[in-house]
């Protein structure tokens, strides 16, 4: 019933919550462990880029070849994971303003609603779960089924068309880089920028958003964006 024609998909960091030290550090464990790497990782630009995709920059900063980089790299990312779980209470993550009212209201009106992160998925879950938003998001499309970003927004739709009976009519990728916004782009989806992460309103409109927002607290516009 209602509007489970429409599913929003929604990226976690920076669009839901802030404050990843956890997650950081998950990488920064994991590739002393496997990697003997101890360089400094702070400078890489992280925004909207999946897990995998994350990890692979390191170990190519660090100077590995391909076929070390692939040797440990499905152990990497599992040791991330338990570490992170084993840490999360160490986590500084907040939800970001507006995010709980609006999911609220999308979950009265019957919106579909998923996750689209670059996050492996016990990652995204474990985070959330902080700040109480993990409830919300049934399944999703995660670092942890696909390094491209397109193919993880692919997945998410495909399994709210098997899942929840979607119809496949209108779909909107929420995120706050211009990544999200190019792979919401490439499946056909419409995309609302977010300007609470690390890219400003302009910059998320010059990556071809259909509707930008500073924040999510103003729900009308958002209803309004996604036909409601
Ligand atoms: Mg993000």
């Amino acid at each position: 019933m209602g509007n489970n024609d429409i599913l929003t998909l929604f990226d976690v960091d920076g669009t839901l919550v802030r404050g990843a030290r956890c997650h950081y550090q998950a990488f920064v464990h994991a590739v002393k462990k496997f990697y003997g790497m101890y360089e400094d990782i702070s400078g890489i630009n992280y925004a909207g880029k999946t897990d995998p995709q994350i990890l692979r920059e390191v170990l190519e900063l660090g100077g590995f070849s391909e076929r070390t980089i692939e040797k440990n790299f499905q152990n990497c990312l599992e040791y991330m994971i338990q570490y992170y779980l084993k840490n999360v209470h160490l986590e500084n993550v907040i939800a970001l303003d507006g995010t709980k009212k609006l999911l609220d209201i999308l979950k009265d009106e019957n919106v579909l609603l998923g996750l689209t992160t670059g996050n492996l998925e016990p990652i995204a879950y474990a985070k959330l779960n902080r700040v109480a938003l993990d409830q919300y998001f049934p399944f999703g499309g995660f670092g942890s089924d696909y390094a491209e970003r397109a193919l993880l927004v692919k997945k998410a739709i495909k399994l709210a068309i098997a899942k929840f009976n979607f119809k496949e009519e209108k779909i909107f990728v929420i995120g706050d880089t211009p990544l999200d916004v190019a792979a919401g782009k490439k499946v056909g989806a419409r995309t609302i920028g977010v300007a609470t992460g690390r890219y400003n309103s302009e910059e998320l409109l010059k990556s071809g958003a259909d509707y930008i927002m500073d924040d999510l607290t103003d729900k009308n516009f958002f209803m309004e964006s996604i036909g409601l």
